[in-house]
C-alpha cells in the first residue's frame, strides 16, 4: 500500500515542482514515464521495430494476438503536439506494421486505436498509438450503439469543421519535390562563377 503524505510533505513537494523551470518539469515527467523509460532502455521491451525517433513493441497485456504500441521516442502527452514530419512517420510505421500483422499472426482485420486524454482511456502520460488485431468472433470490445444524428447538428458541425486545418498536399507529392530540387541545382549551377 502507498504511503500517505502528511499536509507538509504535500505542500512541500507543491512549493518544489512551483520553483521547478519548464524543463525541469519536463525531466521529472520523462523519469516518472514507463515509456520514456523503455525508450531509453533502461525497461525492458519486446521491441518489433526502432528507428532513432520511434519505437513498436509488443503490449505486454494484450488486448489480442499481436497487439503492438508504436510510440514517439520523445515524449509528447497526446498526438497533437507531435511536430507533423514525425506524426508522418509513425503512421507511415503503423501502417506497414499493421499490413504485416495481417499475414503474420492471420489476423482478420486491424483496429488502429490512440486514447487522447484521460476521458478518451488514456492511461499513460505519453502518447501511444496501439495496432489491436481483430479475428473473427474474438471478444475485443471496440464498438458503439450508433444513434440518428440530428440534421440540424449536423450541419453546424459541418460550418464549425470545413476549412479548418490546411495540409500541404504538394509537399506529399514526390514527383513534385524531385523537380524542385532539379530546378534549385539547376540554378545553383547557373549561379556558380
Ligand atoms: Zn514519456
Amino acid at each position: 500500500m502507498k504511503q500517505k503524505l502528511n499536509p507538509e510533505q504535500v505542500k512541500a513537494i507543491q512549493e518544489k515542482l512551483k520553483n521547478m523551470s519548464p524543463d525541469e518539469l519536463k525531466e521529472l515527467v520523462k523519469q516518472q514515464c514507463l515509456f520514456c523509460q523503455i525508450s531509453n532502455g533502461k525497461v525492458e521491451s519486446k521491441k518489433v521495430y526502432e528507428d532513432e525517433s520511434i519505437l513498436a513493441i509488443l503490449d505486454i497485456n494484450p488486448a489480442s494476438r499481436g497487439h503492438t504500441l508504436i510510440l514517439p521516442k520523445e515524449h509528447y502527452q497526446i498526438l497533437a503536439q507531435i511536430p507533423e514530419a514525425l506524426a508522418s512517420k509513425l503512421f507511415n510505421v503503423v501502417n506497414k506494421l499493421a499490413a504485416m500483422l495481417f499475414d503474420v499472426v492471420k489476423a482478420d482485420g486491424t483496429n488502429i486505436f490512440i486514447a487522447n486524454g484521460q476521458a478518451a482511456g488514456q492511461k499513460s502520460p505519453h502518447a501511444v498509438i496501439h495496432i489491436i488485431p481483430r479475428y473473427e468472433g474474438d471478444s475485443v470490445g471496440l464498438s458503439w450503439e450508433p444513434k440518428k444524428g440530428d440534421e440540424k447538428e449536423l450541419d453546424e458541425l459541418q460550418e464549425l469543421m470545413k476549412g479548418k486545418i490546411q495540409i500541404d498536399v504538394k509537399k506529399e507529392q514526390p514527383k513534385v519535390v524531385e523537380k524542385k530540387i532539379v530546378e534549385e541545382e539547376e540554378d545553383a549551377e547557373e549561379r556558380l562563377p
